[in-house]
């Protein structure tokens, strides 16, 4: 089973998320689970999170078709121990907000060195802070999403996520998700060699360890390292991917999520992959 959403909304309320889901038609949704534009959030109301429950139970979303996205500012391999720990405790709170919501899974972009370490001192520390938060909750696992390789983010090859998730001691609780833009971005052709990026990421990682993915267009082009989302079909991969994505059956169970840059195209969108995959 394919489960196609969109990174959804969740003004007014995670409960709200759902809801916005189900009216574009679609079978799984991201969201923030606070602002990601800031350190502190409130906690999550008792009443907010049993209709966020309510609502995913009403609308058909179970847990492995729901997949948050933590805050933009957390960088699990910050070279300074000050700001890591700082980023270290808001990935813990992320984490609980997923068990209080019943969620199983949080994507979260790995870490930056920021210049001031090497790759290698920067994962060890991005696999050490994962440690140190799965030991502190359950339930959750930790999905590394792959990146554009802008700036001095890291994740932007399959061995990079592998040697992290080597490193992460609970494998079961370890994972990762793919974006097509960042990994077009990266330099992965998904456009002309489609069998081989997938065998690339099967030979690397690992399906077992593919916990979703990010379905979006390009505009950088081929190993740009930018990232710089487009609507599917209007950027540098195109529909025949999206397609051939669909259609394979080695990728099923996941939530595979829109975050291009028009939400007005959203429902059209979804509506496009589903038919692509049969349903
Ligand atoms: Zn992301
Ligand atoms: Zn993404």
């Amino acid at each position: 089973m394919k489960y196609i959403g969109a990174h959804v909304s969740a003004a007014g309320g995670v409960e709200n998320a759902p809801l916005r889901a189900y009216e574009i038609g679609a079978t799984a949704f991201a969201l923030f689970t606070k602002n990601q534009r800031q350190w502190v959030a409130k906690p999550l109301t008792p009443k907010s999170i049993d209709l966020f429950k309510e609502r995913c139970e009403r609308y058909g979303y179970g847990p492995g078709q729901i997949l948050p996205h933590d805050s933009y500012l957390i960088n699990l391999g910050h070279p300074d121990v000050d700001k890591r720990q700082k980023s270290l405790d808001a990935f813990i709170d992320e984490l609980q907000r997923c068990e209080q919501l019943g969620i199983d899974r949080l994507n979260f972009h790995p870490g930056s060195h920021l210049r001031e370490i090497s790759e290698q001192q920067c994962m060890n520390l991005i696999a050490e802070s994962i440690n140190f938060a799965l030991d502190q909750t359950s339930g959750v696992t930790a999905v590394l999403e792959n990146t554009a390789g802008q700036g001095s983010n890291l994740g932007y090859t399959h061995e990079q996520l592998a040697y992290i998730i080597d490193k992460v001691e609970d494998k079961t609780r370890v994972g990762v998700c793919i974006d097509t833009c960042h990994a077009y971005a990266a330099g992965y052709d998904l456009k002309n060699d489609y069998e081989g990026f997938i065998q690339n990421l099967v030979d690397v990682i690992g399906l077992e360890y593919l916990k979703g993915m990010h379905l979006n267009d390009s505009k950088a082009t081929l190993g740009q390292k930018l990232d710089r989302h487009h609507s599917l079909g209007q950027g540098e991969i195109g529909w025949a991917f999206f397609e051939k994505l669909m259609q394979d059956t080695r990728i099923d169970n996941i939530p595979m999520t829109l975050e291009t840059i028009e939400p007005d195209l959203w429902p059209q969108e979804i509506a496009q992959l589903k038919a692509f995959a049969g349903y």
